[in-house]
């Protein structure tokens, strides 16, 4: 008989991390299905009762929230004791749509926004500093704070805590226009917390001077781009710090989401697959990597 494992999911009220949830579960892990908003997250989990999961429960977390971070620890501690499975899903794309933008271009705005959409229209997603700051806040501090927050009780995992940090390939190193900050990035051993952190920083001060494009930061959906650089090079960091542990980062494929206005080509149980694999990788596996989709990816 195999030890029992607990997971948590983060951001699972629907899309990637919903699905995440469900394969879990299929495979007979205990999973806290967590959503910032309580509604959407036990509605999420009433339909995977009706297919007969109940090894799901449900938790509130809103990883921007230290005191929501705290109060989940503190039920896993109680609740559990320890935990197995940590598969930090939760993301924000840092853009805002100018709708304005879309019905100049004589599309409707309620209609692109529900999904209809078969591509992203160029010049109607546009970040703004708020956003930027949100998107980072979620997808990169977010992280770090669940996981440091998380991390006694991963240690005391029976079974070797595993830790998934769902990426994009908007992350990836080629794409970093700056060559000196793409050669920092990529130098694992010089890395550092507070030197990525500082990246981070330099990113939001370059965004509010409006200097993004004269200091080497992507064109394309920038804040999203650095918060998953930066988690990369945190996974990383991680990795080497914990070598007990599989701490990984994936990206998921091009998956038809809320996330990109469902453009994606991929379902979510293809877009799963990545973090259902590292979340359940046996002892001995791999650590400080990146995955595309299931496949060991250059960073
Ligand atoms: P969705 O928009 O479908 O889901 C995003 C989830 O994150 C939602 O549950 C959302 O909750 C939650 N969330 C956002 N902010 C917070 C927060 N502060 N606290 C807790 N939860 C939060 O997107 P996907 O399923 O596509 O995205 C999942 C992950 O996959 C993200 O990290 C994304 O960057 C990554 N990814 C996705 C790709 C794709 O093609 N779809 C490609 C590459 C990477 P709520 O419903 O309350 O907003």
């Amino acid at each position: 008989q195999s030890i029992e494992r607990y997971a948590v999911v983060t951001g699972a009220n629907k899309g990637i991390g919903f699905e995440t949830v469900r394969q879990l579960a299929a495979s007979g892990v205990t999973v806290l299905l967590t959503a910032r908003n309580e509604k959407r997250g036990t509605e999420a989990v009433s339909v995977l009762h009706g297919h007969g999961l109940l090894n799901v429960l449900y938790h509130q977390l809103d990883v921007q929230d230290p005191q929501s971070i705290e109060d989940l620890a503190n039920f896993i501690q109680t609740q559990f004791g320890r935990l197995d499975i940590l598969v930090n899903n939760a993301g924000a794309t840092g853009v805002v749509v100018d709708e304005d933008g879309l019905r100049a271009l004589n599309i409707d705005p309620a209609s692109w926004l529900s999904g209809k959409a078969t591509n992203i229209v160029q010049g109607v997603i546009k970040t703004t500093y708020d956003k930027a700051k949100e998107c980072l806040d979620t997808n990169y501090y977010g992280v770090k704070n669940v996981i440091r927050a998380l991390l006694p009780l991963l240690q005391r995992s029976t079974s070797g805590a595993r830790i998934v940090n769902v990426s994009s390939l908007r992350g990836e190193l080629w794409r970093i226009p700056n060559e000196q900050r793409r050669k920092e990035l990529g130098d694992v051993e010089s890395l550092s917390e507070k030197k990525i952190d500082g990246f981070v920083e330099k990113f939001l001060e370059d965004l509010s001077n409006d200097e993004l494009e004269a200091n080497g930061w992507s064109k394309m959906l920038p804040a999203y781009s650095v918060s998953k650089a930066m988690l990369n090079a945190y996974t990383r960091v991680l990795g080497k710090t914990y070598p007990e542990m599989c701490i990984n980062c994936v990206h998921p494929g091009y998956v038809d989401t809320d996330l990109n206005w469902h453009t994606g080509t991929m379902t979510l149980e293809e877009g799963a697959q990545g973090s259902v694999m590292l979340a359940l990788l046996p002892q001995g596996g791999p650590s400080g990597c990146y995955f595309d989709r299931t496949q060991v990816a250059e960073f």
